[in-house]
């Protein structure tokens, strides 16, 4: 077993930024086993986001172009991966632990009857295996976890690694062929609803969230402004999802997303074990809430005690005033 790899995710012909993350730690772990750094890009018109992985600096790349690669299936991608897996037998595999990461690497270690470990914040190499440092019971503890032996599967969060830098260099790509074809496949993308234009929620630096405190769907408007005024990406608790008052995709927390911005902002949130699991590695996070007792202050940076509908449109007509300077 050699080398290591990252499956890299990408859109319009450009690496994502968690493949820049994930290129940036699976170099230094290259580094430190002496092993070569390989990027895996699947998908179609992947030939610019396969080169730029080049001058991100990986040393190979290995890429895979076809029309059933076109949006992520795990059931295509899948047998791809495992399939390279089993006839390269690389020593690391790491993927974001991003919805499309998560499928793709949960998918492929029970194929390989393997371990994974999810959601990786930091990794050292010990010898030749890499100790993964993990948040667990809702991120109130790290644990540091390896797989001993065989191969080390592996996802890592958003936003934990410093992205990789263009360093110039290029190189040969290899081709390869997908595995199964269309008529092999049992589903189907039907439709695709484009988020162009919104700030994604995983790779945002600045997120305003709002919670059950906003009182209704019209709630979230001043949430909406703020956001927008500060080039942000609106979040939510899950009592306002479960209200109805904003779609599930906005939800932060345990059973939502994992966000790790530099700055977030929780409006009318009382900052439950659950939705701190999904935001309390923010590098410094605000809250606004009426209860100076909420649970939320005991996390939170920087406090502002009261009502949010007057706080939040207040700030809003203060950034705007000040960036517009
Ligand atoms: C298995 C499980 C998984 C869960 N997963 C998640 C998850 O992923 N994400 C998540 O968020 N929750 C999750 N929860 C739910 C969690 O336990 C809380 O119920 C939820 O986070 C509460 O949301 P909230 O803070 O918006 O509402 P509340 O706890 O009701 O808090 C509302 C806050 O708003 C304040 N407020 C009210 N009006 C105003 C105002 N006008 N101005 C300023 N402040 C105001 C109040 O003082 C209060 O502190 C999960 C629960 C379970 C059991």
């Amino acid at each position: 077993m050699s080398g290591v790899w990252v499956w890299i995710e990408h859109q319009d012909g450009a690496i994502a930024a968690i493949g820049r993350e994930l290129i940036g730690a699976g170099r230094t772990v290259a580094n430190s086993l002496g092993e070569p750094l390989t990027a895996l890009l699947f998908g179609k018109d992947v030939a610019k986001a396969a080169g730029q992985a080049f001058d991100f600096g990986v040393d190979a790349v290995i890429a895979a172009d076809d029309d059933t690669l076109d949006q992520v299936r795990v059931e295509a991608y899948g047998p791809l991966l495992a399939g390279l897996v089993r006839d390269r037998e690389p020593r690391v595999i790491f993927a974001g632990a991003t919805n499309r990461g998560r499928d793709l690497a949960a998918w492929t270690a029970a194929e390989l009857d393997t371990g994974l470990i999810a959601d990786g914040i930091a990794v050292t190499v010990d010898a030749k295996t890499v100790k993964v440092t993990r948040p667990v019971f809702a991120g109130k503890l790290l644990a540091d976890v390896v797989i001993p032996g065989g191969l080390q599967l592996i996802t890592l969060r958003s936003r934990a690694f410093a992205p990789a830098e263009p360093t110039g260099s290029s190189g040969e790509i290899e081709w390869i062929q997908p595995v199964l074809g269309e008529d092999e496949l049992s589903t189907k993308v039907t439709a695709l609803e484009s988020t162009a234009g919104q700030v994604s929620l995983t790779d945002a630096t600045v997120i305003v969230s709002g919670g059950r405190g906003v009182g209704g769907p019209e709630g979230f408007e001043p949430i909406k402004e703020l956001a927008e005024a500060i080039g942000a990406a609106v979040g939510a608790s899950r009592a306002a999802v479960d209200a109805g008052w904003i779609p599930y995709d906005y939800q932060v927390g345990q059973t939502g997303k994992t966000v790790s911005p530099d700055l977030y902002i929780a409006c009318g949130i009382s900052g439950a074990i659950q939705h701190q699991a999904g935001m309390r590695t923010a590098k410094v996070i605000v809250a606004i809430n009426k209860d100076q007792n909420a649970p939320i202050y005991k996390l939170a940076t920087y406090g502002i005690v009261g009502d949010l509908f007057d706080i939040v449109p207040a700030l809003t007509a203060e950034f705007g005033r000040r960036m517009g300077e």
